[in-house]
């Protein structure tokens, strides 16, 4: 079955084909992006499997729906042969979407009931939720009755125990407001804890993983025998680690200090700790962790330090998820980040060797969340028509 996966932003589509059999054998037909969508000029990047080389072109697109009918067009004609003959031939369609609240512990088949939740869980994720409701709708008028699949990134971490996902706050605000730790990089964290399986050649439920996902946001899971049990980012993905531009902890009380003493409204402060923090605002270099390691080397202290708080968070994360789980069997680091800096990798598991032992993995593991989505997908819909008894 041809599985379409689809990445809404709230300018940008990213996308990928899949030829899926099954679980182990699938092929990846074509993948790309559309970016500034929205904006005088967008840009439209498109690679069948088989070439190479980005080649971005100049599109003029106003909006998601008008993405998606040009990816399907790429996908048909691109070129002298199209990778498909005709869109039929694209057997479902998969979703990312950012929040599930907690209405959802698992990807689903979309029906006009899981769009209302999605809507509803637009409250808790007003700049991530709308945009990949956007990606529904449209698939929805492009290709008629087509099955499609939403993939959480809250969904994995709503296993959560009680005393791990509620804050010490008025408890009334939880009941009212649903303020809670929900998690995200949840299919990330899910996929990269089925691969270690696999390569520690043992059943997901026997064993405690610590999985860090180091990108341009970052965030630790405990995933103890395959469940979520704790994860670093929260109610929002503003917590945790420190990333490339986002703060990560920090005591709560500098939010009220920072914004009664430069006068800052919510809109400016909340632009602070998610847009000039991290990597970028310590360092006043980058959020690109290639551009601060480079600054660092180059002498500039205040690289140093960015790079320095970066590996303490990590470290004083994994010490926290040693403890909260008793040890831990691997310690799996993935994302730009954490696939390619091998220093993060050293420097965050340097001292901690006499907690891990002798038998705790360390692994690298590319993640690749599309490819969860395509899989989840093609299970759903496989399920569905068994279900109903269509072949
Ligand atoms: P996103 O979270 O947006 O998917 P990525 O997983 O691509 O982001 O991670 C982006 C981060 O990874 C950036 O800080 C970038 O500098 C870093 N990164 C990517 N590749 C490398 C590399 N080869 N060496 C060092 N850092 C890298």
């Amino acid at each position: 079955m041809k599985i379409l996966v689809i990445n809404c932003g709230s300018s940008s589509v990213k996308y990928r084909l899949f030829d899926i059999k099954n679980a182990k054998n699938f092929l990846l037909l074509a993948k790309g992006l559309i970016e500034k969508i929205g904006q005088r000029v967008s840009l439209f990047t498109h690679i069948p499997a088989d070439e190479e080389g980005l080649k971005k072109k100049k599109v003029n697109i106003h909006n998601h729906q008008e993405a998606i009918s040009l990816i399907i067009k790429a996908l048909v004609t691109n070129g002298r042969r199209g990778i498909l003959q005709s869109k039929d031939e694209i057997g479902a369609v998969g979703h990312r979407v950012v929040h599930g609240a907690e209405e959802f512990t698992g990807s689903t088949l979309i029906t006009n009931d899981v769009v209302k939740s999605i809507k509803r869980s637009s409250r808790l994720a007003p700049l991530h939720n709308p945009p990949n409701l956007a990606g529904i709708n449209a698939v929805k008028r492009i290709f008629g009755g087509v099955p499609q699949v939403a993939v959480f990134d809250t969904a994995f971490h709503q296993t959560l125990p009680r005393h791990a996902y509620l804050y010490g706050l008025p408890y009334k605000y939880y009941m009212k407001y649903h303020i809670r730790r929900y998690g995200f990089h949840g299919t990330s964290h899910r996929y990269v804890a089925l691969e270690a399986a696999k390569k520690l050649k043992k059943p997901l439920n026997s064993l405690r993983l610590i999985t860090c996902h180091l990108g341009n946001g970052c965030s630790i899971t405990a995933v103890n025998r395959g469940k979520s049990i704790d994860t670093s980012m929260g109610f929002t993905p503003l917590e945790g680690l420190l990333m490339g531009t986002r703060c990560g902890d920090i005591d709560p009380a500098i939010i009220l200090y920072i914004m009664k003493t430069e006068k800052l409204n919510p809109d400016e402060m909340n632009d602070l700790l998610n847009k000039k923090s991290g990597l970028k605002g310590v360092s006043k270099v980058s959020s690109d962790m290639r551009d601060v390691l480079a600054a660092a080397k180059r002498g500039n202290k205040l690289a140093k330090t960015a790079f320095d708080i970066f590996i303490y968070r990590i470290k004083k994360y994994i010490g926290a998820y040693l403890a909260v789980m008793g040890g831990a069997d691997a310690i799996i680091f993935t994302a730009g980040i954490g696939e390619n800096v091998e220093v993060v990798q050293n420097k965050a598991l340097c001292g901690i060797n006499r907690l891990i032992g002798k038998k705790t993995r360390i692994l690298v593991i590319p993640t690749d969340e599309e490819l969860l989505i395509a899989q989840d997908t093609f299970a759903i819909v496989k399920k569905n028509k068994k279900q109903k008894g269509i072949k």
